[in-house]
């Protein structure tokens, strides 16, 4: 066993390396298919439910920085998302957090980005989490439009979702969603 010294002591662990900027790795060359969900908005949420485990996530991320996922940052994710599968569907996955706190042109820009960078003959799709409660008209005409699945949490009936999924006043969110 290595004896640990003071000097091992005081090396910080480094658990990510950045990369040099504009060198990105090269696409593999065997693909295949998968999903991975992405948290544009990091842990951040208009509710609080009480058993969340999420929120507090907010403390790992640079405040400096922002919750929201720098438009280059999405441009790069999903290019490389759809550049590393080859399989007949691509399916993005958008979660929170609470995603639509983003507003719809945010989305609106995803659909974009990927019609630019959607291969010949393969299909892209998107799924959606959300806690509905900031879902009106316009979200769900943009959503129909663009064939979102859109998954809303609801905790069963009303006496169960409003003992457990309260505002940041402490107020029931059932009929909000
Ligand atoms: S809606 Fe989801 S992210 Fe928001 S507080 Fe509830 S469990 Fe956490």
């Amino acid at each position: 066993m290595r004896e640990i010294t003071g000097d091992a002591v005081e090396q910080p662990i480094s658990f990510f390396t950045a990369r040099p900027s504009g060198v990105e790795p090269a696409a593999p060359e065997r693909k295949g298919r998968f999903h991975a969900m992405a948290k544009p908005i990091g842990s951040t949420c208009n509710i609080d439910c009480t058993y969340c485990y999420y929120l507090h996530k907010e403390h790992l991320l640079d405040k400096h920085r922002g919750r929201r996922m720098e438009s280059s940052m999405l441009e790069r994710y999903i290019r490389q998302y759809i550049e590393a599968q080859n399989g007949a569907e691509i399916i993005f996955s958008w979660q929170g957090g609470e995603p639509t706190m983003l507003g719809i042109d945010f989305f609106r820009d995803i659909v974009d980005i990927q019609k630019r960078y959607a291969p010949m003959g393969r299909r892209i799709s998107n799924d959606l989490q959300t806690n509905g409660t900031l879902l009106d008209d316009d979200w769900c005409l943009f959503l129909k439009q663009n064939n979102f699945l859109v998954g809303v949490s609801i905790d069963g009936p009303r006496e169960l979702h409003d003992s457990f999924r309260m505002d940041r006043k402490g107020q029931p969110t059932f009929d909000a969603c």
